[in-house]
C-alpha cells in the first residue's frame, strides 16, 4: 500500500515509522532482524531502507595502495523485499541519482515493481568523498526532481528510449527529501523551497524531512511550504542523539543547529550511555509535541540500533 494511503486511512492518527541502513556486505541479515523485531509491536505501516553511494577503498598490495570503488552497504531492494514478506510491512527503498545511470535506475524500479514494492524515496545523494560538489554519474540525473520525473514516466508506462509498449504500468508513490533548516548547498531556504515545490510538481507524493531538534523549525517549514503551494504531507524525521560526538558530527554533516539546552544536557553526561538517555528524552519531548500538533507520521532515523527508538515509541504509540 502507498504511504499516502496509510496516512489517509489513519484518519488523523499519527503513525510510527523508521529508517534503517543496510548492514555492511558480509554481515548476516539476522542482525538486522534482531534490531527490527522489537519495533514491530508498534505497527509501523512502512519502513525505509537507505541506499549508500559507492566509495573509494584502498587495498594494500605489494606495499602499494590500490584504489578501488565499491559499495559497502548494497542490498537495499533485497532487504526491502525480505522485510516486506517477513513482517508483512510496506518498505520504501531509497533510490539515488548519484552512482546510477538512468538505465540502472529503470532496472531497479522494474525489480521493485515485480516485488510488489509500492513506494520509493527519490533522492539525489551526496557528492563522493573526493568531490567538492555532487556530480551525476555518466547517464545519471543531476537533481532528485529529474529522478521523480523518470519514476512518474514509468507510472505512465513510459520506459526509457520508448522501446516497449507497457501493458502493466507501475504505480509508485514517491517520497522526496525536505530540509527545515535548508539544504547545505541551497543559497536560501526560500530557494530550497522553490526546488522542493518543483519536486512535488514533478510528481512527488510526500516529503520526509531532514532531522531537526527544535520543533519550531519544522512548524515554520511546514507553514512556509504551504505558502509556497506545497500541499502534500510533510513527515518529520526525528533522530535521537546517541553519542557526544554527535554534537559536532550532526551539524557538520547535515548542516543543522542544536538547541542550547540539548547541547548542555549532552555535555554534562559522564558517558555515552547517559547521552543515549538524554537523546531519548529529548526525542520523546519533540515527538509528543509533534503528535499533539497532528503530524501524519513520526519517522525515526534508527542508524542500526533500535533500543532508543523502542524507548521512544513506548511513550507514544
Ligand atoms: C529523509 C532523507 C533521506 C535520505 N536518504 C538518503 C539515502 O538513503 N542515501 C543517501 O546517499 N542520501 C540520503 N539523503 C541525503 C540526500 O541525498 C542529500 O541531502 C543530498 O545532498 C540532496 O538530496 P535531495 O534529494 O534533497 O536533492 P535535490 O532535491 O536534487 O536538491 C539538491 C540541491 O540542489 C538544489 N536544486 C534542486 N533542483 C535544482 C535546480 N533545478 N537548479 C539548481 N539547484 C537545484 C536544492 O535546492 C538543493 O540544494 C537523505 C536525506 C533525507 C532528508
Amino acid at each position: 500500500m502507498k504511504v499516502t494511503e496509510h496516512i489517509k486511512n489513519a484518519n488523523g492518527k499519527t503513525l510510527f515509522s523508521f529508517e534503517i541502513i543496510p548492514p555492511q556486505k558480509g554481515s548476516n541479515i539476522k542482525e538486522l532482524y534482531n534490531n527490527i523485531d522489537p519495533l514491530m509491536e508498534f505497527k509501523p505501516p512502512f519502513i525505509d531502507v537507505t541506499t549508500s553511494r559507492e566509495q573509494h577503498v584502498y587495498i594494500e598490495k605489494d606495499g602499494l595502495l590500490d584504489r578501488k570503488i565499491t559499495r559497502m552497504r548494497p542490498g537495499t531492494v533485497g532487504i526491502c523485499a525480505s522485510l516486506k514478506y517477513k513482517y508483512n510491512v510496506d518498505t520504501v527503498p531509497h533510490v539515488l541519482c548519484g552512482g546510477f545511470s538512468r538505465e540502472e535506475t529503470e532496472y531497479l524500479l522494474v525489480d521493485c515493481h515485480y516485488l510488489g514494492i509500492d513506494n520509493v524515496m527519490a533522492l539525489r545523494g551526496d557528492a563522493m568523498s573526493h568531490q567538492k560538489y555532487f556530480e551525476p554519474s555518466k547517464g545519471g540525473h543531476q537533481y532528485a526532481s529529474e529522478l521523480v520525473e523518470q519514476i512518474q514516466n514509468l507510472n505512465k508506462g513510459k520506459y526509457l528510449h520508448d522501446v516497449i509498449e507497457a501493458s502493466d504500468k507501475a504505480d509508485f508513490c514517491i517520497g522526496v527529501a525536505g530540509y527545515p533548516e535548508k539544504h547545505i548547498e541551497a543559497p536560501s531556504l526560500q530557494s530550497d523551497l522553490k526546488r522542493l515545490k518543483h519536486k512535488v510538481d514533478s510528481g512527488a507524493d510526500y516529503v520526509v524531512t531532514q532531522m531537526f531538534f527544535d520543533n519550531k523549525k519544522y512548524f515554520e517549514f511546514v507553514e512556509a511550504a504551504k505558502q509556497a503551494g506545497i500541499t502534500v504531507p510533510i513527515i518529520p524525521g526525528i533522530k535521537p542523539i546517541a553519542t557526544k560526538r554527535h554534537l559536532q558530527l550532526l551539524p557538520q554533516v547535515f548542516k543543522i543547529d542544536l538547541p542550547e539546552d540539548l547541547i548542555n544536557a549532552v555535555e554534562s553526561c559522564k558517558d555515552n550511555k547517559a547521552v543515549r538517555q538524554v537523546g531519548v528524552e529529548w526525542a520523546i519531548k519533540q515527538s509528543k509535541e509533534l503528535q499533539n500538533a497532528g503530524v501524519p507520521v513520526l519517522h525515526y532515523y534508527s542508524m542500526g540500533k533500535s533500543d532508543n527508538i523502542k524507548a521512544i515509541a513506548e511513550q507514544l504509540f
